[in-house]
Order: structure tokens, then sequence, then C-alpha cells
């Protein structure tokens, strides 16, 4: 089973290459950027090991606590390292947890509301990043 910087070498060789081809095929560096930091936070943040006692979760520091209803619902490496729905389930539970502290700070919706706005490319490019990250911790799994 590869550890966490196995998965963070393979990532971000990957990462590499895809913004070779971006740069190559002209792609704007605004959207490159949009999609990187996703692909940083899927693969350094958001991984489909949140769901045990990974490095990955002990990087949150106190913040894991977030964590812990993730870690007792999903059992290692089972429905959490699905390349269909684990990454979305991920994203569904943070964004949650974003709109929630949102809401309780500000006592209203976000401005807007995230995927009508005029951003809504660069947080599509940014949730695809999180996907993509995601994908290649499941496949290096696999294959190891
Ligand atoms: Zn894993």
């Amino acid at each position: 089973m590869p550890g966490y910087n196995a998965h963070r070498i393979f990532n971000y060789a990957i990462l590499i290459a895809i913004a070779a081809l971006a740069w190559y095929e002209s792609i704007n560096p605004k959207q490159l950027l949009a999609l990187s930091i996703g692909f940083y936070l899927g693969t350094d943040f958001l991984t489909p090991d949140l769901d045990t006692d990974s490095t990955a979760i002990k990087r949150w520091g106190k913040l894991k606590i977030l964590f812990l209803p993730y870690k007792w619902t999903f059992t290692h490496r089972k429905s959490s390292h699905n390349i269909i729905y684990g990454a979305l389930v991920r994203i569904l539970y943070i964004g949650l947890i974003l709109f929630v502290l949102y809401y309780v700070l500000f006592k209203s919706f976000p401005p807007g509301t995230l995927f009508f706005s005029v951003y809504s490319v660069y947080i599509l490019l940014f949730l695809v990043g999180i996907i993509i990250a995601n994908t290649l911790h499941v496949l290096l799994d696999v294959i190891f």
C-alpha cells in the first residue's frame, strides 16, 4: 500500500505533466491555477485516506475533529476509495461544513450561491482538480 508521500510524488508528477500539456495547448493560466489549487487540496487534504488515521488527516491539525463523523461512517479503502463518488462525497462533506460555517458567521448564504456565479468555470476546474487528485490516489492504491 503506497504511503502518503508516494501518493504526493505520483500526483504531483501527473500535475506537472498536466501543466506542461496546458502550457503547450495555451490554456488560460488562471484556469490552470484553479485546477492546480483543487489538485493540491485533493492531494494533501481531501484524500480518500481521511477514512483512517493517516498523515492526511493529521495535516488538518485540530480541525481533524471535523472529519471524525466521516471516519466513523466510511470503512478504510471501501466506498471512500470509489473513483465515481468517493471524491464527490468528500466535496459535499467539506462543502456542507463550509456552508454552515459561512451561515453561522454571516447569518446569510454566500452571495450568488456558488455554481451560478461568474466564477463558475473556476469553481468547476477547482472541483475537477480535487476529483483528478482523488482518482490518481485510488488508482495508485489499486496498482500497489
Ligand atoms: Zn488510500
